[in-house]
């Protein structure tokens, strides 16, 4: 093990070296293909065997040092590269600095400048906006999970939480985030007002550009792709998500919520199918009577 690890260590830094230069060149989109392409070279396979080894950056903002330790420990067996911030300040400091991290792990309940204003404050800013964050929370933080959740975290843990389960929601968010393979420059689905660019992975409500969330985007995406089709929560988190299993569908709702609200004007395009799940309404479509968005 100890061995295994020493191996990784050393591996990671010769292909820092090369990313590095090339990260600073390009801001975080290409980055992230940078990260995508080592992460299946087959020096990876020479090093390590059959293990699989990852390159991606993960920050983990964490104040209590035991958990930042196990969580570093359980990603960089994965082959992650783990950067710790004990304070939100930090964090967010290390978070805008090239090379801008692909995933961020970050909890709530922290000294100084807590988890929530670090989180607005990425969403803020262009160069973090983009970046994935699974929140770590801990019981009675309800409440600040699911502001977490409408202010664009993809996804995240309750304390106490096994380093696995981590580690696999990790692997999924990560995994969502994947430039879609083959899909030629240009190509689009429209519907009603809505125009959304599956290569760029952008956004159009009558004609305004709106910013999604990758997770926003794959939903939508699924939606459109699927127009006029019933989709279960279950098959929503499995599809979107990469969830085997049913973990917790009011992420589901939650996401939906805050896809409605971006929609604007095509709100209700999104239609709720009580007892089931959500479909979007295709232009020929009549409506489901009683199945828009509730007013909150
Ligand atoms: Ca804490």
């Amino acid at each position: 093990m100890i061995e295994n690890k020493r191996l990784a260590g050393n591996a990671q830094v010769s292909v820092q070296n090369v990313q590095n230069p090339l990260s600073r060149l390009a801001p975080s989109a290409s980055n992230r293909g940078f990260s995508t392409m080592f992460s299946t070279g087959s020096a990876d396979s020479r090093v390590l065997g059959s293990q699989t080894v990852t390159r991606e950056r993960i920050l983990i903002v964490e104040d209590e040092p035991d958990i930042a330790e196990v969580l570093r420990y359980n990603l960089e067996k994965e082959g992650f590269r783990v950067e710790i911030a004990g304070r939100g300040e930090t964090g967010l400091e290390t978070a805008r600095h090239e090379p801008i991290p692909d995933l961020i792990l970050l909890d709530l309940m922290l000294p100084g400048m807590d988890g929530l204003e670090v989180m607005r404050a990425l969403k803020r800013e262009t160069t973090t906006a983009r970046v994935p964050i699974v929140m770590i929370t801990a019981r009675g933080e309800e409440v600040d999970r699911i502001v977490g959740l409408e202010l664009g975290a993809d996804d995240y843990v309750s304390k106490p939480f096994s380093p696995r389960e981590v580690v696999l929601r990790v692997k999924a968010v990560l995994r969502r985030r994947l430039p879609e393979a083959e899909v030629p420059a240009g190509e689009r689905l429209e519907v009603g007002e809505i125009r959304l660019d599956i290569a760029g992975h952008r956004l159009w409500v009558e004609g305004q550009e709106i910013p999604l969330t990758a997770t926003e985007f794959r939903l939508l995406r699924l939606l459109i792709e699927r127009g006029g089709r019933v989709q279960t929560r279950g098959q929503l988190l499995s599809d979107v998500w990469g969830y085997a299993e049913d973990i917790d569908s009011r992420t589901v709702d939650t996401h939906i919520r805050r896809l409605r609200r971006k929609l604007g004007a095509e709100a209700e395009r999104i239609e709720t199918v009580i007892g089931v799940g959500y479909r979007l309404r295709p232009e020929d479509a009549e409506a489901i009577p009683g199945s828009g968005p509730r007013p909150a």
